[in-house]
């Protein structure tokens, strides 16, 4: 079937309200409308081709349309689509929860699906919880968060989420976490430099966990790169001290791979760059490829069995989302991971953010980019007014919008971060394609910056 552009923005306009979109601006616009995509390039109706510079906001793995991703999932529609896993179980739920407990760092073993990030967040914040109630320290009942975290927009996650920009509104919906500083080591929060600093900022985290640890239950954490925040990326060494501050306070440490797991930051999971195994994993995103929606809470069996007991006892896990452990969803996520196998992808990743990095040395030549932040295929390029001073570009100024509007006009779709360029390319890409999308990003950042090129439209539909 095609579809008439005209007719179908019109259709949009009237009934369509998108995530995170400011549709004010939107419907003023021409939006991209999608109808296809293949490997690496997204296709809209009228024909026009775009590179996926952001992985369909960081989930894609193996690109589009991949034929062992379509006939996995076409092979599990013939058996059946969904049943529940209330009380009961299915094939592919279960070869997907070897796989998981497989890849993930020792330690981990049971796996608790549900249907997307946020709600991955939800459980392990319930879990935890209830952990403590079952281990006779109820008194422990708050959670740490780092400040600027991201982990979802359901209401649990937000209460754990520290982006005023998003969740400042909702706070008095919210319940009180503890916030301490991520390492945002460009902006030193603390005024520090990183080469002398000696993570003054875990003097704080210590600080608050010998004051109230006996009161807290869980700390969340994005491991190694934070990552709506503005992909700011932790020093190597900083996760293996916060899972000893978690351990020596008895916290449960909760790492959100949400965005890092699966290969993105050039490990399976970005908790062993620093040889961490946390209490609990919330996983989504790559699980399925970026396919479907399937997300996974890991645990470890101390946690696990912290929950069995009599019918009576009521300690009983009460969670659960109607379309956990879906069997297309575990399909695609099973084909995911054998492909990740039969490809050696993420050693592949490895190699190739080798040459990203080298082509971004190039970036950091010019006149507005004040740092370039990169683990693996995630990449955030901070633009500032004022390379020495770090002085930012005012955020009426919509900088990071408009540099991905002109990276759309030139072929790549991209979206920002404030005024950090987030470029996350799917997993599969090759080096060629590397290439052409790193000079899409570098002429679109040259055109904005310093050659007063103007965009389409001023009036930029998005809302971040
Ligand atoms: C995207 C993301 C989430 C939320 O996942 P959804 O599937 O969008 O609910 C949570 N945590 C992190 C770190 C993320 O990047």
């Amino acid at each position: 079937m095609t579809y008439e552009y005209e007719a179908l923005a019109e259709k949009s306009r009237k009934h369509l309200w998108n995530s995170f979109t400011q549709m004010q601006g939107y419907n003023e616009d021409l939006p991209v409308i999608i109808e296809s995509g293949e490997g690496v390039k997204l296709r809209d109706v009228t024909g026009r081709e775009f590179f996926d510079g952001v992985s369909s906001i960081w989930l894609n793995v193996h690109g589009h349309n991949v034929p062992e991703l379509n006939e996995a999932i076409v092979a599990q529609l013939g058996k059946i689509a969904h049943s529940t896993i209330l009380g009961m179980a299915n094939v592919p739920a279960i070869l997907v929860a070897e796989q998981i407990a497989k890849l993930t760092p020792n330690g981990l073993e049971k796996v608790f699906y549900s249907d997307s990030g946020a709600t991955s967040v939800e459980i392990a914040i319930k879990m935890a919880f209830q952990y403590w109630q079952h281990k006779g320290k109820p008194e422990k009942q708050s959670f740490v968060t780092m400040n600027n975290a991201y982990h979802g927009d359901t209401i649990g996650a937000v209460s754990v989420g520290a982006i005023d920009l998003y969740h400042k509104a909702y706070s008095k919906l919210l319940f009180q976490a503890h916030r301490v500083e991520y390492p945002y080591c460009y902006r030193c929060p603390l005024g520090e430099e990183l080469s002398s600093c000696a993570f003054a900022c875990l003097q704080q985290v210590e600080q608050l966990l010998e004051e109230k640890g006996s009161e807290i239950a869980g700390f969340l954490i994005e491991p190694i790169v934070q990552g709506a925040s503005g992909i700011i990326t932790m020093p190597a060494g900083f996760l293996a001290r916060l899972r000893e501050l978690c351990t020596k306070y008895e916290v449960l440490m909760i790492c959100d791979e949400v965005a890092t797991g699966f290969g993105r930051t050039g490990k399976m999971f970005a908790c062993e760059y620093d040889g961490v195994t946390p209490d609990i994993m919330c996983m989504g995103k790559g699980l399925t490829g970026g396919y479907l929606p399937v997300a996974a809470t890991v645990t470890t069996d101390d946690v696990y069995e912290a929950f069995l007991g009599s019918y009576e006892s009521k300690k009983t896990f009460f969670h659960g989302h109607s379309f956990a452990g879906n069997q297309l969803g575990c399909a695609a996520a099973l084909a995911n991971l054998e492909l990740f196998e039969k490809r050696d992808l993420v050693r592949d990743v490895e190699r190739k953010s080798e040459h990203v990095a080298h082509r971004l040395e190039q970036f950091l030549e010019l006149k507005h980019v004040g740092d370039i932040r990169q683990r693996g295929f995630m990449i955030g390029i901070e633009l500032v007014k004022d390379r020495e001073t770090k002085a930012e570009y005012e955020w009426q100024e919509k900088i990071g919008l408009v540099v991905s509007r002109r990276s759309c006009e030139l072929g790549m779709i991209i979206r920002p971060l404030g005024n950090v360029v987030v470029f996350m390319p799917p997993l599969s890409s090759t080096v060629e394609e590397l290439d052409e999308m790193l000079d899409i990003l570098y002429e679109a950042i040259v055109d904005i910056t310093e050659r007063g090129v103007k965009v389409r439209s001023e009036k930029l539909p998005y809302g971040l």
